[in-house]
């Protein structure tokens, strides 16, 4: 008797959304390609941080981010750069975000930020359950850490958002912080530890991980870009890689910073954005941390890897395809050395990646206007880590034909028209 053939799914992108996406379509009954144009999980999702955050519920575009904008733009060591020759390409993606960054509408992204993140565990655990990937997650808490007395903490909207979502938070005194950590250095005057959070041991072998089990599960994983699709109008039929025409039954765009461009390819034009961050990763660094320490006023993460610590941070705007900045990273060495003052900097290796960031902090998730098998899952922006998992299982029901399990509104591809 022959087999009824599995309905077939191409995913564009082999980060952690592209991943986590071809799980869920496989539990869902899908057969799944993956298309990538480079090595699975060496996009954004190699070189993060790996915190993952239930409990992130506070936006970035936070009322006061504007005022302290000019501020960080003229301290060559600030947080947040753009380069000149970026500039004017990106003054309408920085004034979109000004225009969210109000009380009312970071209240919107945040609910729509718990809606995605509070779920990261269970949707981790059900793809990864009896796998090499559930060994690289760990519920080991976070620490968040200020110079300031109350900076730790967040503004009191940031706190009311936590309060709201129910987040845990654990008021730290200097003493505390130091017990947790031994090896930060007593310049950090406020800390809360978020004992819910957790971290990722490796995140480029954790996404490569959930491939490798695809693939037991009958997933083919394909070398080569897509750059261009062949549709009748209301379908996409075909992709095309390298010039050569592939047939598709549905595709799913996970292609992160670059999924704006194959987006506008279906007629839907969404501000996503390179937001380029930097890492260095420290191998026998001579100090082991337990738990990932985020820096709250420099805004970076100490973050304990299975290959050493690594450090990770920075928002760049620079454009797509610009040369890296390793100023950036340099810049992370001199904070490792402040923070940590028993850290040894003999084995470091540097890295930039671009996170897909929208205006409005949130990511895209839908079907895209107009057709009736193509799909949009992309735009995690600092979070996705955290929201890959989630937005893999929504992605499903959406795919398959199911209301999904939270509101999908906020994550409309058609949210900018
Ligand atoms: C410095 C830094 C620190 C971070 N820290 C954290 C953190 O601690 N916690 C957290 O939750 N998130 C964090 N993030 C964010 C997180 O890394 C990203 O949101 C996430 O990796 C995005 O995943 P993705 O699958 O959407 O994109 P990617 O990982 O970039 O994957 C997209 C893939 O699509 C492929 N692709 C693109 N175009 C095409 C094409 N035309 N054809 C075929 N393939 C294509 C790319 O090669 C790539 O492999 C951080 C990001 C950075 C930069």
């Amino acid at each position: 008797m022959n087999a009824i053939p599995r309905p077939h799914v191409t995913v564009i992108g082999a980060g952690i959304v592209g991943v986590c996406a071809a799980a869920w379509l496989q539990k869902s009954g899908f057969g799944v390609t993956l298309f990538d144009s480079e090595p699975v999980g060496h996009g954004a999702s190699f070189g993060n941080a790996g915190n993952i955050s239930p409990g992130a519920v506070v936006p970035y575009t936070l009322p006061g981010v504007m005022r302290a904008l000019p501020g960080w733009l003229l301290d060559p060591e600030g947080p947040l750069a753009v380069r000149p020759s970026a500039l004017f390409g990106v003054l309408p993606w920085l004034f979109a975000a000004a225009k969210n960054s109000t009380a009312e509408a970071a209240l919107k992204t945040s609910r729509a930020m718990e809606a995605l993140h509070s779920g990261t565990f269970e949707a981790y655990d059900a793809i990864t359950r009896g796998t090499d990937a559930a060994g690289l997650i760990e519920r080991s808490g976070q620490l968040y850490v200020s110079e300031t007395p109350d900076g730790a903490q967040g503004s009191p909207l940031a706190r009311a958002m936590r309060e709201r979502a129910g987040v845990n938070v654990t008021l730290l005194t200097e003493a505390e912080i130091r017990d947790i950590e031994p090896a930060l250095a007593p310049i950090f005057s406020s800390g809360v530890l978020l004992p819910d959070n957790g971290r990722c041991k490796n995140p480029q072998q954790l996404v490569q991980s959930i491939a490798d089990e695809c693939v037991r599960n009958g997933a083919s994983i394909e070398r080569g870009t897509v750059d261009g699709f062949e549709t009748d109008g209301k379908c996409v039929n075909g992709i095309v890689v390298g010039g050569k025409l592939v047939p598709v039954e549905r595709i799913v765009i996970a292609a992160g910073a670059a999924s704006g461009k194959l987006a506008a390819m279906l007629g839907t034009r969404l501000p996503v954005t390179p937001e380029r961050g930097y890492h260095i990763t420290i191998a026998d660094p001579g100090v082991a941390l337990r738990v990932p320490v985020t820096h709250v006023d420099a805004k970076f993460v100490g973050s304990p890897m299975n290959m050493g610590l690594r450090l990770a941070g920075t928002a760049e705007f620079a454009g797509f395809d610009a040369p890296p900045n390793w100023k950036r990273a340099t810049l992370l060495e001199k904070q490792a050395r402040r923070m940590f003052p028993g850290v040894k900097l003999d084995k470091v290796t540097r890295w930039a990646g671009n996170r897909p960031s929208l205006p409005d902090g949130l990511p895209v998730l839908g079907r895209a206007r107009g057709y009736e098998n193509a799909y949009f899952a992309f735009g995690n922006s600092h979070f996705g880590m955290t929201a890959g998992p989630v937005m893999g299982r929504h992605l499903a029901e959406i795919v398959a034909g199911h209301t999904p399990g939270i509101d999908v509104t906020p994550f409309s591809p058609t949210r900018f028209q």
